[in-house]
């Protein structure tokens, strides 16, 4: 387990990143300030952690990547994240969105498929002072429908569809964020649970994430 510190030169960095990401478009000053909370370094390999505090995507292992700041920003803003909501995350990946969701005081479950991501103990010292971040290792096709329901889901891997499974996990009136595939890039959608049988979808800006594949790895 590496030793960490959140020096004066991270602080500084954050807060730059964090007007970096105004700048680009996001308003919600409490997004803002959750992002400005959490110590992103502690959740890259040693080798990127001077490169914290770019807006870019890293590596983490096994294939996948730590989303892009800005990125993690714009889906929370759609995500409407009140205190003591119920939050669903599908991608566990570093735990870096799910600790942004729990500085904006949701409760949340989130799911990952792959093992050693979700066995990785490089961040869990700091992870250990978040009671309300429960971890899952499984298929977020499948969701958790043993905690469910949820006020609000996000996917945080290119959906190839919209899982009927989750939607079922979310109360009405709930909302859902995902990259939907379109071709080789995704489409942001938001959805939102309207009564037992009906939802509304909403389009948003195109990105680029990696798969969600079904099934567990390990
Ligand atoms: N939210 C992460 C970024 C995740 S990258 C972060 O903040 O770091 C996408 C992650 O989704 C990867 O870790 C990948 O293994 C995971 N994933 C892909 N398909 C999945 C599925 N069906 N269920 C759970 N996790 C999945």
């Amino acid at each position: 387990m590496r030793n960490f510190e959140d020096s004066y030169l991270h602080k500084g960095l954050r807060k730059k990143l964090v007007d970096q990401i105004r700048d680009k478009g996001i308003t919600d000053e409490f997004v803002l300030q959750a992002i400005n909370n959490v110590p992103r370094h502690y959740f890259l390999d040693s080798a990127f952690e001077r490169h914290a505090y770019e807006d870019r995507a890293f590596p983490i292992g096994e294939d996948q990547t730590i989303s892009q700041p800005y990125t993690v920003a714009y889906q929370t803003q759609l995500l409407q994240v009140k205190p003591f909501e119920k939050v669903l995350e599908v991608g566990t990946g570093s735990a870096y969105q799910a600790s942004v969701l729990i500085e904006m005081k949701a409760r949340v479950y989130t799911i990952e498929r792959q093992k050693k991501l979700f066995e990785e103990k490089k961040n869990f010292k700091y992870l250990s002072k978040y009671p309300a971040l429960l971890r899952f290792y499984g298929d977020g096709f499948e969701g958790l429908p043993t905690y469910a329901p949820f006020d609000k889901i996000i996917i945080t891997a290119a959906a190839p569809f919209i899982p009927e499974k989750l939607i079922k996990q979310l109360k009405i009136g709930g909302l859902m964020v995902l990259p939907l595939n379109e071709g080789d890039i995704q489409i942001m959608y938001r959805i939102t649970r309207v009564d037992e049988f009906t939802t509304k979808e909403e389009r948003f800006d195109a990105f680029s994430f990696v798969p969600m594949l079904s099934g567990k790895n390990g």
